[in-house]
C-alpha cells in the first residue's frame, strides 16, 4: 500500500480540473487531461511529476468527492526521486537517534526530559487532552508544561509518536505508516472527548489523513489549538493580556488550505483579536504557494533540495513584499522551521503563531521558536559534509 492506494483511480472521470486549475502549472484542459491519465497510468515523463511542489490546492478542485489528486502526484514525485536520501531521511522522527528529533532530544536539560517524560503515559480520561507532538516537544516543552492558557489541558506527548507529517510529506511512505500506526493505536486507547493539537499539522493528520489511512477516524473529535483558543475567547475565557502590536502578512501552511476554508477565517481572526494588523498576500487560499518543505523531498542531493526550496520561497517573500510587510504571520510549525533557513537574506521576520498567540493571551515565553531553530540550524549544519558525501555517491550511482 501506498499514496496511490488510499483512493480509487476509477472514480475519477479525467476530467483535468485539478491541473488545468492548479495554479503552479497553469496547463490547458487538453494537457491537463492527458497528463492526468499518464500520472493514473504510472507514466513519470510528463510535466506534473518534474514540476509540481505538492501544495495540496489540486484536493479543493477535484468534483469526484473524497479523491485526492495530491495522492497521486507524491507517488508518482516519490518514485521519480527513487530512494529516500540522507538529507531527506532526517527529519523522520522514528523514535531513534539518527533524526533531528532523536538531535535535539540528547541535547535536552534533565528539567526538559522529565517534562517528556511526564507526557509519556495517557492521562487519566478528561474532556479535552492536549497533544503535544514533536515540535512543542522538541522547542518550548516548558513553556507549553507551565502555560497559564493550556494549564486546563492534561497533556499527551509520548517521545516515539508522531504525526508522521515530515515522513508523508516528504515521500517517506513506509517510515510514515511505522510512526503513524503506532501513532494511531496509542491514541485510540485514549479516554477523552476531543483532542486538542498545539501543532496545526498534527490535527490536520490525525483528524484527515489518519481516517482514510486507516478506515476509521480516532474514536474522538480531533481539533487544532487555534479553534481552541477562539472556543475560549468567544467564551470570555481569554484575556487579552499582552497585545501584538505588529504588522503581518498571513501565510497559510498547505494544510490550512486544504481544511475548511472557515478555519483560515477563524485563523485571521484569532489573529486580529490578538491585536495583529494583517496583511494579505495575493497568492493564498486555493492559489497558496508552499514554504518549499514538501518540495524539498523530491531533491535526490542536497543540493537540488535547497534550490527547490529557495524557488518555491522566492515566490512567497515576493507576495509578502507585495502585501506592504517584511513581517511573516506563519501558523504551522513546518513553514516557521523551512523559512527559517533562508528569511535573514529576504530581509523578513517570522513569527510563529502558536507561541505568539500564546504570550498575547498571557504566557511567559521562555523557550522562544527563534532559539529553538537557531540549536536546529547548527546541528543540521554539522551533518551537512555527510549528506553532501551522501549526495555525492546518488550522484555517482545515477
Ligand atoms: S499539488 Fe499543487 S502543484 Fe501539485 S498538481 Fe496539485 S495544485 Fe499543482
Ligand atoms: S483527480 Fe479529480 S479533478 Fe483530477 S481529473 Fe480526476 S476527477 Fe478530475
Amino acid at each position: 500500500m501506498s499514496y496511490v492506494d488510499l483512493h480509487d483511480w476509477d472514480r475519477c472521470t479525467r476530467c483535468g480540473s485539478c491541473l488545468a486549475g492548479c495554479p503552479v502549472m497553469l496547463m490547458d484542459r487538453a494537457e491537463a487531461r492527458e497528463e492526468i491519465a499518464g500520472l493514473i497510468a504510472g507514466d513519470l515523463s510528463g510535466r506534473a511529476a518534474a514540476e509540481c511542489t505538492l501544495c495540496y490546492s489540486c484536493n479543493r478542485l477535484c468534483p469526484v468527492p473524497g479523491l485526492e489528486p495530491c495522492d497521486l502526484l507524491q507517488q508518482r514525485v516519490l518514485e521519480r526521486r527513487g530512494d529516500i536520501p540522507a538529507h531527506i531521511r532526517y527529519f523522520f522522527n522514528d523514535g531513534g537517534e539518527g533524526s533531528v528529533w532523536g538531535d535535539v532530544h540528547r541535547r535536552m536539560s534533565d528539567s526538559q526530559r522529565r517534562i517528556l517524560d511526564s507526557w509519556a503515559e495517557p492521562p487519566p480520561p478528561s474532556p479535552e487532552v492536549l497533544w503535544v507532538g514533536c515540535l512543542a516537544r522538541s522547542t518550548s516543552p516548558t513553556d507549553v508544561a507551565n502555560s497559564r492558557v493550556l494549564a486546563d489541558l492534561p497533556k499527551f506527548g509520548p517521545y516515539e509518536l508522531c504525526c508522521g507529517e515530515p515522513q508523508y510529506r516528504l515521500g517517506g511512505w513506509e517510515a510514515f505508516m511505522t510512526v503513524a500506526r503506532r501513532t494511531f493505536e496509542t491514541l485510540s486507547r485514549l479516554r477523552t472527548d476531543r483532542l486538542v493539537c498545539y501543532c496545526h499539522a498534527c490535527s490536520y493528520f490525525l483528524g484527515n489523513v489518519y481516517p482514510k489511512v486507516f478506515g476509521k477516524p480516532l474514536p474522538f473529535e480531533v481539533i487544532s489549538m487555534y479553534e481552541w483558543l477562539w472556543e475560549r475567547l468567544q467564551a470570555g475565557e481569554l484575556g487579552l493580556e499582552h497585545p501584538l502590536t505588529y504588522d503581518a502578512a498571513v501565510c497559510e501552511s498547505c494544510n490550512l488550505t486544504e481544511m475548511n476554508p472557515s478555519l483560515a477565517h477563524k485563523l485571521r481572526d484569532l489573529y486580529a483579536a490578538a491585536g495583529v494588523r494583517l496583511h494579505e498576500i495575493e497568492h493564498r487560499g486555493i492559489e497558496n504557494e508552499t514554504c518549499g518543505f514538501a518540495v524539498m523531498g523530491k531533491g535526490q542531493t542536497l543540493p537540488a533540495s535547497m534550490n527547490m526550496v529557495l524557488s518555491e520561497q522566492r515566490k512567497k517573500y515576493r507576495d509578502v513584499r507585495h502585501s506592504g510587510t517584511r513581517t511573516m504571520a506563519l501558523n504551522c510549525g513546518g513553514c516557521r522551521i523551512t523559512f527559517g533557513f533562508t528569511n535573514r537574506f529576504f530581509g523578513m521576520r517570522l513569527r510563529h503563531m502558536p507561541e505568539e498567540l500564546l504570550r498575547a493571551f498571557g504566557d511567559t515565553i521562555t523557550e522562544p521558536m527563534s532559539a529553538a531553530f537557531a540549536r536546529f540550524m547548527r546541528m543540521f549544519a554539522r551533518r551537512v559534509p555527510g549528506f553532501l558525501l551522501s549526495s555525492r555517491s546518488v550522484r555517482h550511482r545515477s
